[in-house]
């Protein structure tokens, strides 16, 4: 028996305000193989929600934009630290794996996600499984409303992605355009009344919860559990964009939140 993970507990000071709380950080790794991976959980206060997510490391813009929102109104952040790169990468038996992070939610997402990488073996398979459940003994006991943070390269996923032919079109229930806005800004939500409160301000994409492919993402994850669930999605370095999708949200939380 040896020690799969371990954890240790900083105090991030930081100028004091009156009305922030002072953030709590704990690190915990998680042996990976021949690796390790950390992942931080800050306690910004207020009860411990929202609760925001981020996996990708490389998705800057979108923390940017939660942490003055964390520090104004509380809730918890948990994020991979990864050296600032999107995918996750691990040897184990000798043999590198790499995989999205946002993939691993279930045991088809993680074949799928290393398929796509170019090696499987059932072994990986089994410690990715794991590191996905050591991810989620992460939340809160009882999260209320989860805020995933990312970020996209222009042209890429955006909102045109869910409608028409898009590759993503079977996962949507409905999506929901407004004229002024980068079709790269948009949210995901499994919720019909977040589609509902924000469809007349930002692009919106309603998650068929029932349809949508099993794949390993936290958004179907967390449909499968009835967790209202937000994806928060702009360009890289759209910062005013991302900040006024978390400040509506955080506007609107009587509403969300059961
Ligand atoms: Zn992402």
């Amino acid at each position: 028996m040896f020690l799969k993970y371990f954890s240790v507990f900083l105090f991030i000071p930081f100028i004091s305000c009156s009305q922030e709380h002072r953030p709590e950080t704990k690190v915990s790794w998680f042996v990976l193989g021949q690796d390790s991976v950390s992942v931080s959980v800050t306690d910004y206060g207020g009860k411990r929600q929202p609760v925001y997510i981020n996996l990708h490391d490389d998705e800057r813009t979108s923390l940017q934009a939660a942490i003055p929102v964390l520090k104004k109104y509380g809730g918890v952040l948990i994020k991979i630290n990864n050296s600032g790169e999107r995918n996750l990468v691990c040897v184990i038996d000798s043999a590198s794996y790499k995989f999205d992070p946002n993939r691993i939610f279930s045991r088809n997402g993680i074949v799928q996600s290393l398929v796509k990488h170019k090696r499987i073996s059932n072994k990986a398979i089994d410690e990715i499984e794991k590191f996905a459940r050591f991810i989620l003994d992460h939340l809160p006991e009882h999260p209320r409303l989860i805020i995933a943070l990312h970020n996209n390269i222009n042209g890429s996923l955006s909102i045109s992605s869910y409608s028409g032919n898009g590759e993503e079109a079977a996962d949507a229930a409905a999506v929901s355009r407004v004229h002024n806005a980068d079709p790269d800004d948009f949210m995901l939500t499994t919720e019909r009344t977040v589609y509902e409160l924000f469809r007349n301000r930002f692009n919106v994409v309603l998650q068929d919860n029932h349809g949508a492919r099993q794949d390993g993402s936290l958004s179907v994850y967390f449909a499968g559990k009835g967790i209202p669930y937000i994806n928060c999605e702009t360009q890289h370095g759209h910062l005013p964009q991302f900040s006024r999708m978390l400040l509506a949200i955080h506007d609107s939380l009587d509403k969300i939140i059961r």
